[in-house]
């Protein structure tokens, strides 16, 4: 079964390549999803669920959000287009969440990044 649990962070941005106003200084309210898939654990806290939301929070937060949240993306990262982006969480997250299969980033409303394991080996 898969789930997915949203988070959000605030962050700074420009893109050095790009031709367009993405080139000038400029912020987003980035949404992220992270999804992961597994068997419904039998025995324990967690019987029923593939992982319990507040544990994929307790993950997620000091990994991802704490690092993200209000930070100059170009801080972090050289090109932090919404696939490095998703990428760069992709490599917090997936050695400590065993069942992690996509992470999708949504720069704006309508745009979103999406990388699964393949995408994250192809680099
Ligand atoms: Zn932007």
């Amino acid at each position: 079964m898969q789930l997915r649990k949203h988070f959000g962070f605030e962050a700074a941005h420009v893109l050095p390549h790009h031709p367009g106003k993405c080139g000038r200084l400029h912020g987003h309210s980035y949404r992220f999803e992270v999804v992961v898939e597994g068997p419904l654990q039998i025995g324990g806290p967690a019987t029923g669920m593939v992982i319990d939301f507040d544990a994929l929070s307790a993950i997620v937060k000091p990994a991802v959000v704490e690092k993200l949240d209000h930070a100059s993306l170009n801080d972090i990262m050289p090109n932090p287009t919404a696939e490095h982006i998703a990428l760069w969480i992709w490599d917090a997250l997936h050695s400590k969440l065993d069942q992690l299969v996509e992470i999708v980033v949504w720069e704006t409303a309508t745009a979103c990044a999406v990388v699964r394991a393949q995408d994250a080996r192809a680099r």
